[in-house]
């Protein structure tokens, strides 16, 4: 019988794909079949040996191309093949992705398994349009929140209580928030935050195709609609999102 393979549950990081680590590298360049999604860059399907299989499994806002059930059992049914495969996920496969979830999948298996950590894309983003997330003086916490309510996502995503995250005073950054993000901002309002709170929306961070706007909690839905911003986005609310107008370094190049 062929012994049973490995899952690696591998982050790819936000997109430039130089922010990918060397383990993500190394593991990919190894793997017998890569199952990834859409928010992975391009660059890193190449780095797989011939005779790699290469699944994409693709999600994004309001559609699923493979239902989640699904996708946990073709990594069981390709780890008992005996196979090394790389389950490759956009940012850090333990931030709003759906890793844990495929951990408990493998682990109810019987499957091995490892996970990957990556640069996440709060991290990447804030980095890519200059903003020091927890600037001394301005920010001593920063939030990640998920602005997604999808009715599958269980009570996590859908008890998210705004107005106490206002209250807190954190820097708050917001992942899936675009679909709701007058709502948000408005229930941050209501909670305590000025209108005049800087904020800053990153569309495609750490990529060619980056774009950002910066407003205020009272104006950025304007703005975001003004600039034909949309997923995928983070939303970077507090005071260290002023400091994007003065560091900010990076110039994307489409
Ligand atoms: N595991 C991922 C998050 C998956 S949820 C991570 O750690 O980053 C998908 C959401 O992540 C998107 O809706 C968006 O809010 C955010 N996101 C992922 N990549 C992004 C990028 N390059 N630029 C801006 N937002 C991004």
């Amino acid at each position: 019988m062929r012994q049973t393979g490995k899952v690696y549950l591998v982050g790819a990081g936000p997109g430039d794909p130089e922010l990918v680590t060397l383990k993500a590298r190394r593991l990919i360049g190894a793997c017998d079949a890569l199952v990834y999604d859409y928010l992975v860059n391009e660059t890193l399907l190449d780095w797989v040996k011939a005779g790699c299989e290469r699944i994409c499994v693709g999600k994004r806002a309001g559609f699923h191309s493979l239902p989640q059930a699904e996708i946990e059992a073709l990594l069981v049914r390709l780890a008992r093949e005996g196979r090394s495969v790389v389950r490759l996920k956009g940012g850090d496969p333990f931030v709003f992705g759906r890793g844990g979830e495929e951990a408990l999948a493998l682990r109810a298996a019987g499957v091995d398994y490892e996970v990957v950590p990556a640069v996440t894309a709060a991290l990447g983003c804030a980095a890519y349009v200059g903003i020091p997330l927890t600037h001394r003086a301005a920010s001593t916490a920063v939030t990640f929140l998920s602005g997604h309510e999808a009715p599958d996502k269980g009570p996590c995503a859908a008890g998210v209580d705004w107005r106490a995250h206002a209250a807190g005073g954190a820097t708050l950054v917001l992942y899936m928030a675009m679909g709701r993000l007058e709502e948000i901002t408005g229930e941050l309002m209501a909670g305590g935050r000025a209108p005049s709170t800087p904020v800053a929306v990153v569309q495609w961070g750490t990529t060619p195709r980056q774009r950002s706007v910066n407003g205020t909690l009272g104006d950025i839905v304007r703005r975001v609609e003004q600039g034909g911003i949309g997923a995928p986005a983070v939303v970077i609310v507090g005071e260290v999102a002023r400091f994007g107008d003065t560091l900010a370094w990076f110039d994307p190049v489409i």
